[in-house]
């Protein structure tokens, strides 16, 4: 096996853990609709597919939830409540940061949202230390639609076996391999880190 040059992370779940019951209870306590029913609403497809495909702005999703569930808030209160809900996944942060140490280029590619990316960029200061974001709503395409891999690999500069790809989610490491990227699916950091390493891609 070819040795990797780049090494592309997958976001939710491998580098930041999130819950969006988080958000819900916030956000019920100023709206109609019970936290449950919140919480889910804000994950409901095909709402949240088409605001992180970019076919919804912030302003109108605000509004779809608005509308649906009677929240009060104004827009400003929606995006930090709705946004509160990642906590970093420490173990993979220290691995990405070795990784950049051997002079790998890092790569975020992400299904994800405008107010999700304003939030992490300005509360974890690890994600400012990539070559490059693939964020799906920038795109108009989700993982695991082809058009966003080969984004990727337009912006890279690298393909195939020289991509090493990191996913928490089966479908989305499977269209990866079919590309012919190594790809590690994410279980935990633990099984992660010990796959790099067989890869010989970390100090000994
Ligand atoms: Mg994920």
């Amino acid at each position: 096996m070819k040795t990797a040059k780049t090494i592309v992370f997958d976001l939710g779940k491998v580098l930041v853990d999130f819950d969006y019951a988080i958000a819900g209870r916030k956000l019920a306590a100023r709206a109609k609709m019970p936290a449950l029913e919140l919480g889910q609403f804000l994950i409901h497809v095909p709402l949240i597919i088409r605001y992180e495909t970019g076919l919804l702005t912030s302003e109108e999703f605000y509004q779809e939830v608005r509308a649906a569930s009677g929240y009060l808030g104004d827009m400003a209160e929606f995006a930090s409540l709705f946004a509160d809900i990642f906590s970093p996944i420490e173990p993979m942060i220290q691995l990405h940061s070795e990784l950049r140490r051997r002079g790998f280029p890092t790569y975020i590619f992400s299904n994800t949202n405008e107010l999700a990316i304003r939030f992490i960029r300005n509360r974890f200061p690890f994600f400012q230390e990539f070559d490059g974001y693939i964020l799906s709503y920038e795109h108009r395409s989700m993982k695991p639609e082809p058009r966003l891999y080969e984004v990727v690999e337009a912006q890279s500069g690298a393909r195939g076996a020289e991509i090493l790809y990191l996913d928490d989610r089966p479908e989305n490491i499977a269209a990866g391999a079919d590309r012919g990227w190594q790809v590690i699916l994410q279980e935990s950091s633990e099984k992660t880190r010990a796959a790099i390493q067989k890869l010989g891609l970390l100090n000994p």
